[in-house]
């Protein structure tokens, strides 16, 4: 992908401010941190988002998510970690190579919008549950 900017920032092209590195990844400082310290997992390989990423990908990032959560825990000090991972603008994904945020928060830090909890009527969980079912088959 000659223009995914993340392309390049994962294969050393442009240079960033590197966490980690392996043969399949990249984590980097995100640029404008919700807090200091809020990383991004960048597959070298070019994937839009995780809805179209190799499952060797998609099983090689949590373990690597959950170092590096690890590792912010104790540089930071933080009260907890929120692993984000955007598909699609309507779900606020920006730049489309696959990332996965991981950002340190603070109790009552409010940086996160809490959605408004919806509910099921009587048996339509059970509908909805049946129509996601078969369509994984
Ligand atoms: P998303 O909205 O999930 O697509 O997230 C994209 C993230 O990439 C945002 O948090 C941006 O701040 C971050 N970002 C964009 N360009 C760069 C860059 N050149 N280096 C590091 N982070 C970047
Ligand atoms: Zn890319």
């Amino acid at each position: 992908m000659e223009n995914c900017i993340f392309c390049k920032i994962a294969n050393g092209v442009i240079p960033s401010a590197t966490v980690y590195e392996d043969d399949d990844f990249r984590a980097i400082l995100d640029i404008a941190p919700a807090h200091k310290g809020h990383v991004l997992l960048l597959p070298k390989n070019h994937f839009d988002n995780l809805l179209c990423a190799d499952d060797d990908i998609a099983a090689k990032a949590l373990p690597i998510v959950k170092r590096i959560a690890n590792a912010l825990k104790t540089v930071t000090g933080c009260d907890g970690i929120n692993v984000l991972q955007n598909n699609g603008t309507a779900a606020g994904q920006s730049v489309f190579h696959l990332h996965i945020h991981i950002i340190p928060r603070y109790e009552g830090d409010g940086i996160l919008p809490v959605w408004d909890q919806g509910s099921y009527a009587d048996g339509e969980a059970a509908e909805w549950a049946a129509k996601i079912a078969s369509a994984l088959e």
